[in-house]
């Protein structure tokens, strides 16, 4: 344990405010709040360095899907450490927690994935993506093939090649992005993007989209299509039930690889292991991170087919790796994790009990005057606020108001996320039902705090 474990907060808060600078924060504006500092997790549970309890919505960062306080993770990551706490996979070695763990996910994932390049994070991943599936086209004769086509509000991580395949416009910003042959197409959004049309409708031109984009770049060119299956980041934005199959049939058409960015969805949160067994998907690879240890170390990967290694298989040496790729201790904890996961039917009690539970206490949600639309998948939620039910007319100020429930909702003991005016959910996956009626008491308070006070302000 850190040595500062005892200090009062504003001599915590102080020292951060010096020496640290946090990832996605306005620094001037967070160092005149000071930030909140948390000690101590347990379940569902987080404590600050106050004494302030709060129910986790957001599983940390839709990571610790196994929820906190896993003794077997810990004893697992600890013994690895003792016996060999790193070695490399580079030069033609090799160590059990590794392997173990490239054969336990060959057994999770879908059927026809079975070979892991590994990594130590859902951005590492992804740029993994990008060099493989340009190397394998090359590697099977089609150097040509190098687009990737991603879309607009997607969330692929924040290195050079995730926050260039991500589309979040403020981040292509900073840092001269995107880096070449990155497409973008538009996002399945109906509420943001479609209301004029019914929800197939738009389902349909969503999809359509990316064979547009195809046809206009020639298919000769395009290597590969990666979309998170539900959008995470950008909102828990569920696509249209035909907008899967329509993506599908067009990647098949036009021999374009799928990628199946699961970084948030695998793991259990859709109810199933896997976002694409959920949605229908049959992806050729998928990134993995967040969920695979649970976040109690820091992991990821990507899972291929065996026919995207075979074609790989013809390229020689694939000129790329990481010293961590394959971290022992790591590997342990995510061996732990998905066994401790699987023995005790996790998933399937996300998927038969708790996820349908969580989805009708959020649908409850709809009637309230202050929120436009709801949107859900297993144990993820998105509760959209608006100044005017009944439209998708957007807040003056984008985000403001968005802000103001999260504060609301953390001062009564819940962490709730905002991504611009919608509350977002995705609490940890061991989540009991009546941890969920606290959870939703809690947000539908904060929800009432925020629309008192938007009341008075207009
Ligand atoms: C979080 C996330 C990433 C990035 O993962 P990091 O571990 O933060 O690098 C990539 N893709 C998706 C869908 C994510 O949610």
């Amino acid at each position: 344990m850190g040595s500062l474990h005892n200090l009062p907060t504003e001599k915590l808060q102080a020292l951060d405010a010096s020496h640290h600078l946090h990832p996605f924060t306005d620094t001037l504006a967070l160092n005149q709040k000071g930030t909140r500092v948390i000690t101590e997790a347990a379940g569902v549970y987080l404590t600050d360095s106050d004494g302030n309890r709060y129910l986790d919505g957001m599983a940390g960062l839709w990571c610790v899907n196994a929820g906190y306080g896993q003794r077997e993770i810990l004893d697992a990551a600890y013994a690895q450490m003792e016996q060999l706490p790193y070695y490399n996979t580079f030069f033609q070695t090799s160590h059990p927690p590794v392997i173990e763990l490239s054969a336990l996910l060959a057994e999770l994932t879908p059927e026809g994935l079975n070979r892991t390049f590994f990594c130590s994070s859902g951005s590492e991943a992804n740029d993994t993506v990008v060099r493989l599936v340009r190397h394998y086209w090359a590697s099977v004769g089609k150097p040509q093939k190098t687009v990737i086509i991603s879309r607009e509000n997607a969330y692929h991580g924040s290195t050079m090649a995730g926050a260039s395949l991500g589309g979040m416009k403020p981040m292509h910003k900073q840092g001269g992005l995107p880096i070449a042959d990155i497409e973008h197409i538009m996002q399945p959004h109906w509420f943001a993007l479609g209301h004029e049309q019914s929800e197939e409708e738009f389902g349909l031109r969503a999809a359509r989209a990316l064979e547009e984009r195809i046809l206009e770049l020639g298919a000769e060119r395009v290597a590969a299509f990666i979309a998170e299956p539900i959008q995470g980041a950008g909102g828990v934005i569920v696509p249209p039930a035909n907008y899967w199959p329509e993506i599908q049939r067009i990647c098949r058409e036009h021999n374009v690889l799928l990628v199946a960015d699961e970084v948030i969805c695998g793991f259990g949160r859709t109810g199933k292991w896997f976002g694409c067994e959920a949605l229908d998907i049959k992806p050729d690879l998928m990134s993995v991170a967040k969920g695979l240890s649970s976040g109690y170390l820091p992991i990821g990967g990507v899972v291929v087919s065996d026919q995207f290694a075979h074609g790989l298989e013809q390229g020689g040496d694939f000129n790329h790796g990481y010293t961590y790729s394959g971290h022992p201790a790591c590997a342990a904890a995510a061996i732990a994790n998905l066994k401790l996961m699987r023995r005790e039917k996790i998933v399937e009690t996300v998927e038969s009990t708790t996820a349908p539970w969580f989805q009708q206490r959020l649908a409850e949600l709809a009637d309230h005057p202050f929120v436009g639309q709801i949107r859900g998948y297993g144990m993820l939620g998105a509760i959209q606020l608006v100044p005017n039910k009944g439209t998708n007319q957007a807040f003056p100020k984008e985000g403001d108001i968005g802000s103001l429930c999260r504060d609301f909702a953390s001062s009564n003991g819940l962490v709730m996320r905002a991504v611009g005016d919608s509350m977002i959910l995705s609490p940890p996956l061991i989540i009991s039902k009546s941890e969920i009626d606290e959870l939703f008491s809690i947000a539908r308070q904060a929800i009432d705090q925020t629309w008192a006070h938007w009341q008075k302000a207009s």
